[in-house]
C-alpha cells in the first residue's frame, strides 16, 4: 500500500464547536467531556488506510482555536493547508453565523492555493437541541463548494467517513461525497428513529402494565 506525505489539514470555528475532541475522536478513538476548550494550536498525525485503492493517506491534523485573540493567528496555520474543516455546532447558532460572517470570507481572502474544504455539522447527538437547519447547513456548503458531514465526537458518528470521504474527494476529485454523506446521515437517523421507538414501546409497556396494575386493585380491593 503507498502512503502519502502528509496533508495538512487545518480545523477552524468558533470555540466550542467541537474541533478538539473530533481530533482526538479520530486519532485516539475517545472522548472525553471535560476536555478544555482548544486553546492554542497543536497537530496530531494519523493515517488512514483507503483498501479499495490501495492508498494510505497521512493527515497532519491542526486544531486551530477560534477565540478572538488568536484570529489573527490562525492565518498562518491555514495559508498552506490541502484540507480546510469549518466546523459548527448544531446546537449553537453563533458557531455557525461566525462560519459565515468571519471564518469563511477569511479564508478565501488569505488562502492562495486551493484547498478542499468541508462543513463539519458536528454535535448531531443532541439532533433534538438543533438551532441550525441541516438545509441552512448543506446551503453554505453548496455555496462556498465544500463538502457538507454531519458529525458527533460523542458518539463516534460520521468522523472516520469525514476524513476517509476527505481523502477520496482530495485523490480523485470527481468522487461524490454528497452521496456518501446522505447515507451516513440516514443511517444514523435511521438508528436515532429505531432508538426513538424502542423507548416509546418501552414507555407504552410501562404504561399499560400500571393501568393493569391499577385495575387489579380496583377488583381485588
Ligand atoms: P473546541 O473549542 O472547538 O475545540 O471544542 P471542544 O472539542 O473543546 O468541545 C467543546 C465542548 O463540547 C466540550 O465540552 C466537549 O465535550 C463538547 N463536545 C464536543 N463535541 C461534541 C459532540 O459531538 N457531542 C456532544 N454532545 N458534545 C460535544
Amino acid at each position: 500500500m503507498s502512503e502519502s506525505e502528509g496533508l495538512k489539514v487545518v480545523l477552524i470555528g468558533e470555540s466550542g464547536a467541537g474541533k478538539t475532541s473530533i481530533i482526538q475522536r479520530f486519532a485516539y478513538k475517545l472522548f472525553d467531556p471535560n476536555c478544555a476548550s482548544s486553546i492554542s494550536s497543536q497537530y496530531i498525525s494519523q493515517t488512514i488506510e483507503l483498501k479499495e485503492i490501495n492508498k494510505a493517506l497521512k493527515f497532519e491534523i491542526w486544531d486551530t482555536a477560534g477565540q478572538e485573540r488568536y484570529r489573527s493567528m490562525a492565518k498562518i496555520f491555514y495559508k498552506d493547508a490541502k484540507i480546510i474543516l469549518f466546523v459548527y455546532d448544531i446546537t449553537c447558532l453563533k458557531s455557525f453565523e461566525e462560519l459565515k460572517d468571519y471564518w469563511i470570507t477569511q479564508v478565501k481572502e488569505n488562502c492562495s492555493q486551493k484547498a478542499l474544504l468541508g462543513l463539519v455539522a458536528n454535535k448531531c447527538d443532541m439532533y433534538d437541541q438543533q438551532q441550525v437547519p441541516t438545509d441552512d447547513g448543506m446551503k453554505l456548503a453548496n455555496d462556498i463548494g465544500a463538502v457538507f458531514q454531519y458529525t458527533s465526537a460523542k458518539s463516534g458518528v460520521g468522523i472516520n467517513s469525514l476524513f476517509e470521504n476527505l481523502g477520496r474527494k482530495y485523490l480523485d476529485p470527481t468522487f461524490d461525497y454528497q452521496a456518501a454523506d446522505k447515507t451516513a446521515m440516514e443511517k444514523f437517523k435511521k438508528k436515532k428513529e429505531e432508538e426513538k421507538k424502542r423507548n416509546k414501546d418501552k414507555k407504552n409497556r410501562c404504561v399499560k402494565l400500571d393501568a393493569q396494575k391499577n385495575k387489579r386493585k380496583g377488583c381485588c380491593g
